[in-house]
């Protein structure tokens, strides 16, 4: 099981200019591999590890980098190639993601070498010929904690406010005992709510969701402003102050994307702790990504984050998360099992055996109904929606019970 720390550092200008160029070169090389994989026929993981000591006889920049690093870029490459091969195998439909050269980097992967941490472990030093140097590590995490040979990987990340040192560490699953429940539930996920359960519970979706799109739409608005097209025909770079304007936005959504990963990570905390099993529909991150509805894509991003995090403590927990498969699930008749045809705007499940529910707890009952089958527990669980998680004391106790209090209120149209 791995675990990944990260840190903000401190360092100078042209350490940073250090870290962009290293960041360079290991796009260099990933897009070279990926160049031999795409000319040569029988291409194999193997060699693109062989290559990267061609490459770094071939230039400079390529030798300055440390060798594992180099591995690292290449492996990025492999790991492409491998999707690519795996969606073909799988037949999954559409496009198999045919891996694209990248223009821009955004990390460099170091693995147990070209770097060394100081005695305190409060400081980084990188030991290759990249010139990055020592960097403080800003955080609140205690590096003492671990042994240096539990750490796997070092990354170096830019984001729009600045440089993170990431630590990959190789950890023991704590051994965390937890009792049978015989609750099982399905998730369902939607717009009007972060999630509805098969209870009938609407999580409602947090309210940074709506407070930071507004902001991001009033940044980006500003950034249009200060586009110039007269400035791109001539081809010249755009104002100074555009490029402000494009940090902002991009601050922005990085401030989004640290809250949501706060709040998915806490709220799959809570549900799985009471439950021995959650069923959830298997949504692709390609389908989720592409489209253009803000709001939309900040919901997708944010489930898709609660689902990693529900699969992690499931693992962590001892419990059992199914993901199934997505058809029809929200057409299905929960109670006769028929399909009743609704357009994305109605939100009620309507049928002519009588059974009426909100779009969403319908959905979730199926979703469960099809999580059940697969595991092949069907019958064994008692899914009763009155004593969901009632009298269990925990740390998390106070937001179960804000659950519990507003479990019978209707999902919030937003
Ligand atoms: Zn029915």
């Amino acid at each position: 099981m791995q675990t990944v720390i990260e840190f903000k550092v401190k360092g100078k200008k042209e350490q940073f200019v250090a870290i962009e160029e290293a960041i360079r070169t290991a796009l260099f090389i990933r897009n070279k591999c990926l160049r031999l994989w795409m000319d040569g026929k029988g291409i194999g993981q193997y060699d693109l590890n062989k290559y990267c000591k061609i490459l770094a006889a071939e230039y400079k920049f390529a030798s300055e980098l440390n060798s594992m690093a180099r591995q690292a870029a290449a492996e990025r490459a492999w790991s492409a190639i491998k999707r690519f091969f795996d969606n073909c195998k799988a037949k999954v439909p559409g496009k198999k993601g045919y891996p694209k050269f990248k223009k821009h980097g955004r990390s460099v992967e170091y693995k147990t070498t070209g770097w060394k941490l100081s005695e305190n472990r409060k400081a980084i030093t990188f030991t290759d010929k990249k010139g990055i140097g020592k960097l403080k590590l800003i955080g609140t995490y205690d590096l003492n904690y671990y042994q240096i040979d539990q750490i796997k990987r070092v990354r170096l990340v830019k984001r729009a406010d600045g440089y993170y040192c990431q630590f990959v560490i190789e950890i023991d699953p704590p051994k965390v005992k937890s009792e049978p429940t015989n609750r099982a539930v399905g998730l369902d996920v939607g717009l009007a709510a972060f999630y509805t359960d098969s209870t009938g519970y609407a999580e409602p979706n947090p309210k940074f969701y709506r407070e930071g799109e507004k902001r991001l739409r009033k940044l980006q608005r500003r950034l249009s402003r200060k586009y110039s097209k007269e400035r791109k025909q001539n081809k010249q770079p755009q104002s100074s102050n555009y490029h402000k304007a494009r940090n902002r936005v991009a601050r922005q959504h990085l401030k989004i994307s640290r809250q949501r990963e706060e709040h998915a990570s806490r709220v799959a905390r809570c549900v799985i702790q009471f439950l021995d099993l959650v069923a959830y529909e298997d949504l692709k991150v390609r389908n989720l990504v592409k489209n253009h509805c803000l709001a939309k894509s900040i919901n997708d991003a944010g489930w898709y984050q609660f689902r990693q995090w529900v699969e992690r403590f499931g693992q962590k927990m001892g419990k059992v998360t199914v993901a199934v498969p997505p058809h029809y699930t929200s057409q299905e008749c929960s109670n006769c099992g028929t399909i009743v045809k609704k357009s994305l705007s109605s939100r009620t499940h309507k049928c002519a055996c009588g059974c009426e529910l909100d779009r969403d707890f319908n959905a979730a009952i199926n979703i469960l109904k099809r999580g059940l089958s697969t595991v092949g527990h069907t019958g064994t669980w008692v899914i009763d929606p009155n004593d969901w998680g009632e009298g269990t004391a925990t740390s998390t106790g106070e937001i179960l019970f804000e659950q519990v209090r507003s479990r019978n209120q209707e999902s919030p149209c937003l």
